[in-house]
């Protein structure tokens, strides 16, 4: 038994996914890859030294089914309801500088209807973070819990007007029982995560089975959560808008200084974009999925969309 005697109980826990007791325990989900809309913005803007053409920022979820707790989704992409949370100003501020573009049959309710998945039936939203293009179909999954990094959402809780609209987050885009289903994330306590995670050395095992990790994304927003997702073929590493295109996170590129003015703190972002590539240079057969994309989705998302 001394050989695993690091599974004695420590704090934090230390994950280990090389030996045979934790590989017996391991849980894995089935993992699909969608989107919700789109909507545009120029190449340099959203990665340095791109082109001036405009390029689509698709806005993914993902859903997971899980054998246990059921199908869960990462984020919701849009819904008719951003359009209709940004009719009038300062909202409608957010609308002009990203014009949205949503196909009826890309809404997250009709993608999950193909997989025979009810509304009803999610049993949990994974929330990266609460701007507006990752939160706005919350309120049709009237059963799930939402789970996130409760410092996201205390940074955002009380502002409105500008002060919400310059966040990117439109408080009405929240179900009004949202506080009753909210189930923020333990963050007292973290678990060390083994090397196949590095230079991610610290996460939250969400379900108990180490089947999805959480760890925080600093920089875009307050609070932004990663997921690493076992998938039975695959570990993915949702990232949100850690990084907006593959190419940001292969090349260590980030984006024009002009986004510099929408993040949380510029520093973070660009030390966990670092992060990022290093962890990618480390760990090339884990799929890094950035929440807008279109290269990452159109090779990897489920063939269950309509082109
Ligand atoms: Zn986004």
């Amino acid at each position: 038994m001394a050989k695993y005697s690091f599974h004695v109980e420590q704090a934090p826990k230390t994950l280990c996914t090389s030996c045979p007791l934790c590989l017996k325990k391991m849980t894995h989900t089935n993992t699909h890859i969608l989107h919700a809309g789109y909507c545009t913005c120029p190449e340099h803007i959203a990665i340095r030294g791109g082109s001036r053409a405009h390029i689509r920022f698709p806005a993914m979820f993902a859903l997971f089914e899980h054998p246990r707790h059921g199908p869960m989704l990462f984020d919701t992409g849009y819904s008719y309801r951003f359009f209709d949370a940004t009719k009038k100003f300062p909202a409608s501020l957010y609308r002009a500088a990203t014009p949205v573009t949503l196909r009826e049959d890309e809404l997250a309710v009709n993608q999950l209807a193909t997989f025979n998945i009810q509304p009803k039936d999610i049993t949990r939203i994974f929330i990266s973070h609460f701007h507006a293009d990752h939160i706005s179909a919350l309120a049709d999954f009237d059963r799930a819990r939402y789970v996130y990094l409760p410092q996201a959402f205390d940074s955002i809780r009380l502002t409105r007007g500008l002060s919400a609209v310059r966040r990117a987050y439109l408080p009405t885009l929240l179900p009004s029982d949202f506080d009753t289903r909210a189930a923020p994330v333990d963050i007292t306590g973290p678990i060390n995560l083994p090397p196949e995670y590095t230079p991610f050395t610290r996460g939250y095992d969400l379900l108990g089975d180490e089947s999805i990790l959480a760890v925080e994304l600093p920089g875009h927003a307050h609070g932004q959560m990663g997921l690493f997702v076992r998938d039975e073929r695959q570990t993915y590493f949702f990232v949100a808008d850690a990084a907006w295109q593959g190419r940001s996170v292969r090349e260590n590129r980030p984006p024009h200084w002009l986004a510099n003015l929408i993040f949380s703190d510029p520093r973070a972002y660009r030390q966990t974009l670092g992060r990022l590539h290093s962890f990618q240079q480390l760990h090339p057969s884990v799929v890094i999925v950035p929440s807008h994309c279109e290269e990452t989705l159109n090779k990897f998302q489920a063939k269950t969309l309509v082109e």
